[in-house]
């Protein structure tokens, strides 16, 4: 489709758009003209979203908004809506708002009356679930879990009598720690491990909690990791 059939960007709107996850090609058209079009980037890491914008062509003033300034950055970018300013939100990869930033500002603009479109995109556990062989129909997100050994425990737990596939979201220094966890709690749940998607050593890894954590404590694999665990077998 022609660019100049699309409708231009709404003033006052703030635009959530994906950004890939490992892989450059990801960004959509849309992303694109959104970026372009935009009065101000909003991005976690200025920095990072800079040389993504650059890598594109782009050139556009960026505002920093991450976890630690959001409800400063939050009333800013509301002061901007309502001046009639086009607002796209990134983070450093996939979905704003999915384990990210971005959930605040548009709880915020929304109760003040003002406009919120999502732009899709990457979004590694969209990614990791499609492409695992897992049961797509109903799933959990779970995202990190604390880091507490005890508070781990307890949600891990409580995720007992949830149906369906449970997804995790897990950096490479605990990746042996969730499975230790999950090997004790559900050893006999199907799990998947997909690591570094969209990227040059995509891999995933498919089999029981316990030969899982057997095969990461041989080969620490480095990347990071979606974790999916399948439904329990008599749920
Ligand atoms: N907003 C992102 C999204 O839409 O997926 C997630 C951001 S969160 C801070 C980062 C976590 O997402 C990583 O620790 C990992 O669990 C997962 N992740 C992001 N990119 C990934 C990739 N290329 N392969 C596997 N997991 C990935």
């Amino acid at each position: 489709m022609n660019d100049t059939l699309l409708p231009p960007l709404r003033p006052g709107t703030l635009y959530l758009v994906a950004t890939p996850i490992g892989n450059l090609e990801d960004i959509t058209l849309r992303a694109l003209r959104v970026l372009r079009e935009c009065d101000v980037v909003a991005a976690e890491d200025t920095r990072h979203s800079g040389r993504l914008l650059q890598h594109f062509g782009i050139s556009k003033p960026l505002l920093s908004y991450f976890q630690f300034n959001e409800a400063r950055r939050s009333e800013e970018i509301l002061e901007r809506l309502r001046r009639g300013e086009k607002v796209a939100l990134v983070t450093d990869a996939g979905s704003p708002g999915i384990s990210d930033p971005g959930a605040r500002v548009v709880a915020a603009a929304l109760a003040a009356g003002l406009r919120v479109e999502a732009v899709p995109g990457p979004c590694a556990l969209v990614a990791a679930l499609t492409a695992s062989g897992l049961p797509t129909d109903e799933f959990h997100f779970v995202g990190f879990l604390p880091h507490k050994t005890g508070q781990r425990r307890r949600q891990l737990e409580a995720l007992r009598t949830v149906p369906g596939t449970l997804i995790f979201y897990e950096s490479p220094y605990r990746i042996a720690k969730l499975l230790e966890e999950l090997a004790g709690l559900y050893p006999m749940r199907k799990l998947v491990l997909a690591r570094e998607l969209t990227k040059k050593f995509e891999e995933f890894r498919h089999g029981l909690p316990g030969p899982l954590l057997a095969e990461i404590r041989a080969t620490a694999p480095k990347g990071e990791f979606v974790v999916l665990l399948g439904p329990e077998p008599d749920l």
